[in-house]
C-alpha cells in the first residue's frame, strides 16, 4: 500500500456496522481486570495504539508514543550505561545536547559531536554505544550520509538511532537503511498544526520495541489521548501538506538565492526547511518582525510558514548570527513570496 492510502485507512476501529470511522478518544486509566488492559500507563489504550500503528507502518516498524519529542529522546538515551561513548550530530536538537551534557556530568559518559556530514561517523560505529543522528540537521541542514552509516560494521550493542523529524518517513525511511531507532517530535510535520506535543520512538526489533513501550510505563512520559487522537488527524494530511509545502519551499529556495538581501541559503533540495542569513542579527530580528503572514515563531511543520532567527536560542552560538530558519507550510506560494519579499526590502 501507498504512503498516502496508509495514512489514511491505518488506525480506524474494525468496519462493521455501527461503528465509528475514527477510534474514539477514549479517555482512561484503568480496566475492568480480565484482559490484558489493566493500568494505561503500563498497558497503552486503543487511541495510543491507532496512532502507533499508522506511525509504525509509515516507517516500518513499531511505533511507541510519548508525551512529546524530547520524553522520546530521553526513553532512547536512559539506556545508555555509565561510561557509555554517545556521538551526537553536532547541530543536535538542544534538548538532546543538553540530556548528552548531564550524562557527561553524571553517568561519566564521553559525547562526542560530529558534523552531520563528517566523513568519520561510519568508523564510530564500530567505537561507539550510540551514534545520534539528525539528517538533515538543525538548522544547518547538512544531510549524513544515512546509508553508509548505518552499513558500516558496528560493534555488537551499538546503536544508531536517527531523529527523522525534519524529514518524515514519507522522504526516508532510516530503519530500511539499517538504523536500529527513528525518533520523532510528533509536534512538528506529523501533528502539522502547532497545536500540540507529542513524540515517538520506532524500531523494527520487537525487543527493542518492548524495551521502549517498558520504558515508557516505568518512568510515566506516556502520550496524551487527545493529542494521539489529533496526531493521528494530522498524519492522515501528511502527504497532501508535505507535497504543497515542499513545492514552494523548492521556489522559495531559489528565489531567496536571487534576493539581493539575502547571503548564504541552505535548502538540502527536500523538505520544508529552509535556512538563510541576513547581514546581521538586527537585520535577521527586523526581517522577522516584518512579515505579516508569515508567523515569528520557534517550531515548525505546521500547516502555518513560521521563521525566527536561531541565534536568540542558549547553545547556539556556533550558528551564524543573522541565520533565519524558515518553515513552509501551506499557504499560496504567491503570497509567501510578496510576505518574504516585502519584509526584506529594507534589508537590500
Ligand atoms: C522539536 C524537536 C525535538 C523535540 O520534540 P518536542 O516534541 O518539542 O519535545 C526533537 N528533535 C527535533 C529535530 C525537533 O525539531
Amino acid at each position: 500500500m501507498k504512503p498516502e492510502t496508509w495514512v489514511i485507512v491505518a488506525g480506524r476501529p474494525e468496519a462493521v456496522p455501527g461503528a465509528t470511522l475514527n477510534t474514539p478518544v477514549m479517555p482512561a486509566s484503568t480496566y475492568v481486570l480480565g484482559s490484558e488492559r489493566i493500568y494505561s500507563r503500563n498497558e497503552s489504550t486503543e487511541g495510543w495504539e491507532a496512532f502507533e500503528a499508522m506511525l509504525g507502518g509509515l516507517e516500518g516498524g513499531g511505533a511507541v508514543a510519548f508525551s512529546s519529542g524530547m520524553a522520546a529522546c530521553a526513553a532512547v538515551l536512559s539506556q545508555l550505561p555509565t561510561g557509555a561513548h554517545l556521538v551526537l550530530v553536532e547541530d543536535c536538537y538542544q534538548g538532546v545536547a543538553a540530556i548528552a551534557e548531564a550524562g557527561e556530568r553524571t553517568h561519566g559518559w564521553r559525547v562526542e559531536r560530529l558534523a552531520a556530514s563528517d566523513e568519520g561517523w561510519s568508523a564510530r560505529a564500530s567505537e561507539a554505544d550510540m551514534l545520534w543522528l539528525e539528517s538533515p540537521s538543525n538548522p544547518l541542514l547538512e544531510l549524513a550520509d544515512l546509508a553508509g552509516i548505518c552499513a558500516a560494521p558496528r560493534r555488537s550493542g551499538t546503536r544508531v538511532v536517527v531523529d527523522n523529524t525534519f524529514a518524515t518517513p514519507l522522504l526516508q525511511r532510516p530503519l530500511e537503511l539499517g538504523a536500529d531507532i527513528v525518533v520523532h517530535s510528533v509536534t512538528k510535520l506529523i501533528g502539522g498544526h502547532s497545536d500540540l506535543l507529542l513524540g515517538a520512538a520506532v524500531a523494527s526489533d520487537r525487543e527493542e520495541v518492548a524495551r521502549l513501550r517498558a520504558i515508557r510505563g516505568r518512568d510515566g512520559a506516556t502520550p496524551g489521548m487527545l493529542e494521539c487522537f489529533l496526531a493521528l488527524r494530522g498524519a492522515r494530511t501528511l502527504p497532501l501538506r508535505l507535497r504543497q509545502a515542499q513545492s514552494s519551499a523548492r521556489q522559495l529556495a531559489e528565489r531567496l538565492e536571487a534576493h539581493p538581501a539575502v547571503g548564504r541559503v541552505r535548502y538540502p533540495g527536500f523538505g520544508t526547511i529552509i535556512s538563510f542569513e541576513l547581514g546581521d542579527a538586527a537585520a535577521a530580528d527586523r526581517a522577522c518582525g516584518a512579515t505579516r503572514i508569515i508567523r515569528h515563531a520557534t517550531s515548525l511543520g505546521g500547516v502555518e510558514t513560521s521563521m525566527e532567527r536561531r541565534s536568540v536560542h542558549p547553545g547556539q552560538e556556533h550558528i551564524p548570527p543573522g541565520l533565519i530558519r524558515l518553515s513552509v507550510g501551506c499557504e499560496h506560494l504567491d503570497d509567501l513570496w510578496r510576505d518574504l519579499d516585502a519584509a526584506l526590502s529594507d534589508e537590500a
